[in-house]
């Protein structure tokens, strides 16, 4: 892909996800979305002969910004293997988790969906969960108990899976994947960011969450590659926002830097068979 160049921000906004992800779907966007990330959009048309998808599978892996992706591109091969189509994206301003999620999943900014910082109220504008009930389908959320997805969409009629950590909410997914009962998973892990935060972006427990992430997200594509074959399917694999280190301490997120705020998503389709 095309290397950032320093101090760039990337233009196209985080917001227009969510608006995207129904278009792919043929369902009307939730009601505060902000706009439609139309790349993505035709990609999706083009690989399904416009017949658009019937199923999204959205892995959430924590805090992995696009220098990270570049400075250890081949770390990441089963992220561009399983899902090739690569976008970018601008997160939104403080880049914290439970803002970052909040606006991916209505399509609002934050002063508009109304986390601003880090603290994890339900979220009481329309999301897409909402979106996708008012359209007769059925979301679910797989997320590491106590984390931001685990609280933030919470109080809708829908069903979520809070796991002890990442390998349980992996595992919970793959089972969920492979009984095909929902149309709309969200699947959250977090290791990078705690690893992060405890050391910094470069170091070895960061290097190796990088790996388990890929392995999970191997994982999923797997089984849904197995499970999903009557459906067409769109698999993505989206951060939140990015990471810098702060005078050789600690990882850290949260200022309005291209390292923090610049991310790139992963999404490939899976054509049904019959
Ligand atoms: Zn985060």
């Amino acid at each position: 892909m095309e290397k950032l160049k320093n101090n760039e921000f990337n233009t196209e906004k985080l917001t227009g996800l969510a608006g995207a992800l129904c278009a792919c779907m043929g369902i009307d966007a939730p009601k505060c979305s902000e706009g439609v990330t139309q790349d993505l959009v035709d990609y999706v048309m083009k690989a399904t002969n416009n017949e658009g998808v019937d199923r999204i599978v959205m892995y959430n892996p924590d805090a992995i910004g696009q220098w990270i992706y570049e400075k250890y591109y081949d770390k990441f091969k089963a992220f561009r293997d399983n899902a090739p189509y690569e976008q970018k994206f601008l997160t939104v301003f403080p880049p914290k988790t439970p803002v970052c999620f909040g606006s991916m999943y209505t399509g609002a900014s934050p002063a508009v969906h109304g986390i601003q910082k880090y603290e994890k109220p339900v979220i009481r504008i329309d999301t897409i969960f909402d979106a996708l009930k008012r359209a007769g389908k059925r979301p679910c959320i797989v997320a590491v108990k106590g984390s931001s997805l685990s609280k933030i969409f919470n109080e809708r009629n829908m069903d979520y899976y809070f796991e002890a950590y990442d390998k349980e909410v992996v595992d919970k997914a793959i089972d969920i994947i492979k009984r095909d009962e929902y149309d709309f998973i969200v699947i959250y892990n977090q290791e990078y960011d705690d690893a992060m935060h405890r050391t910094h972006p470069k170091s070895l427990w960061s290097k190796a969450a990088i790996k388990r992430y890929n392995q999970s997200f191997e994982r999923i594509a797997n089984q849904v590659k197995e499970s999903l074959t009557n459906h067409n399917t769109l698999l993505g694999c989206g951060p939140d926002h990015g990471v810098h280190r702060e005078w050789y301490l600690l990882g850290q997120h949260g200022k309005n830097i291209p390292k923090d705020m610049n991310i790139v998503h992963w999404y490939g389709v899976y054509s049904k068979k019959n």
